[in-house]
């Protein structure tokens, strides 16, 4: 009450003030000889001195800079980018399914019959094992990935720990917790999202999408080396096509020849852009990092360095222990039951409480 009071005052004042100097610059000039082109000039400029003053009362923040200015003017463009992005993921999704869908099924018609009529026994054991479980997984991960939530701060609870307020949300933002865009809610853990996925990535869903990233990868590996020389064949047939006489191949057999060109480039172009995302990913997550607090981190660490002093993530616990923590591995047998087959376990922690490695002794860089 007595805040509001004392700034309409202080307004009041100020409006005061300048109206009495607007007129006495006026009384003045008019006994100078008013009507002149220079009184005039002054008279303008008074104005919009008067009307700068006024507007500044009304609307100056002392919070206000160049940043909050330029995301004021660029918020249509935010809204339009955030809302094309979340309507595109439902795009993004079916494009997923679909060109899996069409390499499963180029798989099982051209590549697997090839493989059982001409390789030896122990080999098509290994390609149906291999084949399968790859697809299992792949399968698995992507509709966990897709349809399990990451993870939002309660909108209940008031005593949890928090280190700032989401100036979107207003409610209390936990350790490692960031405001998606796109979804409009606060994520714990966030670490990004996903058009892939149509959802974000962040607590509850990051071992889901780390495991889809090296399971899609593998598969696409596995593909592409299994029918490497299917497609040389087919590549040299097509080659052909355009020959007189035209070669006389069957429906069957260019169809076969276009699907496995298809399978290949396609599997192949996925293996190397998949592959490098998930060796970054891979490289974050044994440096206890999410890619957001990539960039924090690297910024802190830069601020710290002028200041003489060396930055340390407070969720670095080792790199074979961070990968350990993502996946959930508490004992050895765990690698085979939660990392190479599905499991739905949870993650550790509820991804508001965080074990810092050196809170107590070091607080400075949380
Ligand atoms: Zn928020
Ligand atoms: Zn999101």
């Amino acid at each position: 009450m007595r805040v509001s009071s004392s700034w309409r005052w202080q307004l009041s004042r100020a409006m005061r003030l300048a109206l009495r100097w607007c007129w006495l610059c006026r009384t003045q000039r008019g006994g100078q000889g008013g009507g002149t082109k220079a009184g005039i000039g002054g008279r303008l400029s008074e104005v919009w001195r008067y009307s700068k003053l006024l507007l500044k009362s009304l609307y100056f923040n002392s919070l206000n800079n160049s940043d909050t200015l330029l995301d004021c003017a660029f918020e249509p463009v935010y809204w339009i980018v955030d809302n094309v992005t979340h309507w595109f993921g439902v795009v993004f999704v079916c494009l997923v399914i679909l060109l899996t869908s069409s390499v499963v099924v180029i798989v099982y018609l051209f590549v697997l019959p090839t493989i059982v009529s001409t390789y030896p026994a122990h080999w098509i054991v290994w390609h149906l094992c291999c084949g399968h479980w790859l697809l299992i997984m792949v399968v698995f991960h992507y509709y966990k990935a897709t349809t399990t939530s990451p993870g939002h701060p309660p909108k209940d609870k008031s005593h949890i720990p928090f280190v700032s307020i989401c100036k979107k949300c207003i409610t209390p933002k936990p350790p490692r917790t960031h405001h998606c865009s796109i979804c409009n809610v606060c994520v714990l853990k966030m670490d990004h999202h996903c058009p892939w996925l149509n959802n974000c990535v962040g607590h509850f869903n990051h071992r889901y999408f780390f495991s889809f990233c090296v399971y899609m990868t593998m598969g696409c590996i596995y593909c592409s080396i299994s029918s490497r020389n299917l497609f040389l064949d087919a590549y040299n047939a097509v080659e052909t096509y355009y020959q007189t006489p035209p070669p006389d191949y069957s429906f069957r057999e260019t169809s076969a020849h276009k699907s496995i060109i298809f399978l290949w480039v396609l599997t192949s172009s996925v293996a190397v852009a998949l592959g490098g995302l998930t060796l970054w990913h891979a490289m974050l997550i044994s440096r206890g990092e999410t890619s957001i607090e990539r960039h924090i981190n690297r910024k802190e660490a830069r601020r710290l360095k002028e200041k003489g002093k060396v930055f340390r993530n407070p969720y670095h616990h080792g790199k074979m222990n961070n990968l350990k923590l993502l996946f959930g591995v508490q004992k050895r047998s765990h690698w085979l039951t939660r990392v190479l087959l599905p499991s739905s376990h949870l993650p550790c922690g509820d991804g508001i409480v965080w074990d810092c490695t050196f809170a107590r002794r070091d607080p400075m860089a949380i």
